[in-house]
């Protein structure tokens, strides 16, 4: 694959902030990519390079237009781990901080889509055979984000994502499912404030004005009323409701012990099935806690607290700290190093969870991705708004081709 040209541009994401956007131009033809942003990042994922407004990204395009073009146009490269090892030294930093994640990414995902027409690959079948899982295409369960709190909005509620995921065999079912839960909260949400109107939250789940975390749990199980076998994951991001004072939620102050607790009390009236980030990005030792008391019952995955970071995984594994990874390109930059987290993840027998960010765009990189990499699960927000859709209605497609292409061998 020949690159001809990169043409980076600023787009606006769904929070109406600047993003970049990348369009390069090769043999195979054009391929495009752009970036999301996190609200409720962790200190340990790349740098995610902004202007000295905080907002602008004009920056982040000057170092794709001066330092990678000049570097990749009209070179000829046969794969993606050649690539991103040229993004990765041209950076030269642990946490991409001189060109900025925000360059780094749209440029390495822009490489994957030219290499898989290269290889006449569908995406999803290409991430595969980089990432060692060639035959066996699975679905990943999707998980709705369908009430939120904490960084995503205003209310009150700390915890920042209610997920309810539907168990049927196909994603189409799933889908369905979803979709059909989350009208079922908006009516239950109509009733109990009157008829007002309830704000949406970043994902595109509701954002009541709650006070405990009970409330939400509560009214959550009763949207899922029509369909009993669905689970609810729940990812807490501790991280944004831990002060030097202990873990302030529900209007209280926990300690590890108590909060840790509390999640036992939930996880026994309710269908949870994992908890993301249930104590902050330093606290190995409420992970420890919460793994020693629950694993066997539920998975406890780590997202601020792994960054999608090889050496932060490793450190996990040895301090039996998790069972399951997030897995978010933009914490880490590359496709290349994004597969390895994966690849970590899974040798450790662990959950794999392929996730959105809050701040989106209309790039679907992550649906093939979670196929790919044969994540459990993917989150992309409540199953409403183009930017969230978009990687959910790329499942549909991928489901539909794999189920008639009698080569896959899908389960
Ligand atoms: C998350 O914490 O899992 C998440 C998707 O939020 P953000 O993108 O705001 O970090
Ligand atoms: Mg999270």
């Amino acid at each position: 694959m020949k690159i001809r040209n990169i043409k980076p541009k600023e787009i606006t994401d769904s929070r109406g902030n600047p993003t970049v956007e990348v369009e390069i131009e090769t043999n195979k033809g054009k391929f495009s990519a752009s970036v999301p942003s996190g609200a409720s990042k962790g200190r340990y994922e790349a740098l995610e390079l902004r202007d000295d407004d905080g907002k602008g990204i004009k920056k982040a395009i000057s170092n794709i237009k001066k330092i990678i073009t000049p570097v990749l146009k009209n070179k000829e490269f046969i794969s993606q781990k050649e690539v991103d090892e040229i993004l990765i030294k041209l950076d030269g930093t642990e946490n991409k901080s001189k060109l900025g994640v925000n360059a780094i990414l749209p440029v390495s995902i822009a490489v994957c889509r030219s290499l898989a027409a290269s290889e006449k690959l569908p995406l999803y079948a290409y991430i595969a055979k980089l990432a060692g899982l060639r035959n066996l295409l699975t679905l990943p369960l999707p998980c709705f984000n369908i009430i939120n709190g904490g960084s995503h909005t205003e209310n009150e509620l700390d915890i920042q994502e209610f997920m309810v995921i539907p168990q049927k065999k196909y994603f189409r079912e799933n889908l369905k499912i979803g979709s059909e839960i989350y009208q079922m909260l908006k009516n239950i949400l109509v009733g109990q404030f009157d008829g007002k109107t309830v704000k949406m939250g970043d994902e595109g789940g509701f954002a009541p004005q709650f006070f405990k975390t009970e409330q939400a749990l509560y009214i959550l199980f009763s949207s899922m009323e029509n369909h009993p076998d669905t689970k609810i994951g729940l990812d807490c991001a501790a991280s944004h409701f831990y002060k030097e004072d202990g873990y302030h939620l529900d209007q209280q102050i926990f300690t590890r012990s108590r909060l840790l607790d509390f999640y036992k009390d939930i996880i026994d009236r309710f269908p949870i099935i994992f908890l993301e980030d249930p104590f902050s990005e330093d606290d190995w030792q409420g992970f420890e806690e919460i793994i020693k008391e629950l694993s066997g019952k539920i998975d406890i995955i780590g997202d601020d607290l792994l960054a999608t970071n090889i050496k932060r995984i490793k450190e996990a594994e040895n301090k039996k700290a998790c069972s399951g990874l997030i897995l978010k390109p933009n914490q880490i930059g590359t496709v290349t190093e994004t597969l390895e987290a994966a690849k970590l993840a899974k040798s450790y027998g662990w959950k794999i969870l392929v996730s959105h960010r809050s701040g989106e765009t209309c790039d679907d990189f992550i649906a093939d991705l979670s196929v790919g990499v044969g994540a459990d699960f993917i989150k992309s927000g409540a199953p409403v708004t183009p930017e969230r859709m978009v990687k959910y209605n790329r499942l549909l497609e991928i489901e539909e081709e794999i189920h008639s292409k009698k080569q896959f061998n899908y389960v």
